[in-house]
């Protein structure tokens, strides 16, 4: 029975209260309330009990950020903790479905911003080190007056198709059997089409003419935004860069459903709903210019 495809770190719903959160007064009221949930991480693991995100009393922690405030006027902190026992990490979450969406994609807040603050500690600009401001959104230099800010980094993923035909490759660190979309990190000065065109081009030799957005996703490995776009080849003999890829190839969409469905004869699959390379692959099956021809 195929897997419910369900996009994960999507749906979260706190308030970020970008216009309150600089007012120290403010933050330590909210930070002493008792219902306060302070979530505490070790790179993407996070603490569970009995099948629940396991949140802790008001935050301690010098570098304690916010998340957000939920509807119920809950103020939501994460901080980082040091590895131990009992954690499980996000992808594994996100696998196993058992959380509720919207705190998947609170921790996958919290993953990325902790992640930020880790290694920006010192200032881009002259060296010294940093303070934290904003309740973790600004770090600020008190020597070149220098402020920074939590980074995103798009990387753009797309589902290249030619007539009934779709573009997968894989690459030799995945598992065996694996295959997926192509992606790849938006350089500076590209638009997102350009940038599409430019990594299906450089991994496979495949020209991509026109090109339709369709979902996006936020993605904490560390601080990725994954955006999903369908593209149609105007070309099809695939040129691999083996420095980017072990291989890549056309696959039908018999293929291909065989893969998502996990009953590949050869043992070949695709990503799970987790990821957005699911997603991509079913919209591709199902909306296929090339169908009746
Ligand atoms: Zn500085």
């Amino acid at each position: 029975m195929p897997l419910s495809p369900v996009l994960a770190f999507l749906g979260n719903s706190l308030d970020r209260c970008a216009n309150q959160r600089s007012d120290g007064d403010w933050l330590s009221r909210l930070l002493m309330q008792p219902s306060t949930r302070h979530i505490r991480m070790s790179g993407d693991k996070t603490f569970m009990r009995d099948g629940h995100l396991q949140t802790f009393e008001a935050a301690k922690a010098p570098e304690c950020v916010l998340l957000g405030v939920d509807a119920s006027g809950t103020g939501w902190f994460a901080s980082t903790a040091q590895a131990e026992e009992n954690l499980m990490d996000l992808r594994s979450l996100a696998g196993a479905g058992t959380l509720p969406q919207g705190e998947l994609a609170i921790l996958a807040q919290a993953r990325s911003l902790l992640h930020w603050h880790e290694r920006h500690g010192f200032c881009a600009n002259c060296g010294v080190k940093t303070e934290m401001r904003d309740a973790g959104y600004r770090r600020h230099c008190a020597a070149c007056a220098t402020d920074h800010f939590p980074r995103t980094d798009p990387v753009i993923i797309i589902a290249v198709r030619h007539k009934t035909r779709m573009l997968l490759g894989r690459h030799s660190a995945w598992p065996h059997g694996m295959y997926s979309t192509l992606a790849g990190f938006m350089e500076p000065g590209e638009t997102i089409e350009e940038a599409a065109r430019r990594e299906v081009f450089e991994e496979a030799g495949i020209r991509v003419g026109d090109i339709a957005f369709h979902a996006n996703q936020p993605w904490p490995f560390p601080s990725s935004l994954m955006i999903g776009l369908i593209g149609e080849a105007l070309n099809d003999d695939i040129v691999v860069d083996p420095k980017e890829l072990e291989t890549a190839r056309w696959f039908e969409r018999d293929e291909v459903q065989s893969m998502l469905d996990k009953c590949h004869p050869q043992g070949l699959n695709a990503p799970l709903p987790l990821a957005i390379a699911h997603h991509l692959i079913r919209a591709c099956l199902g909306a296929n210019p090339g169908e009746a021809e």
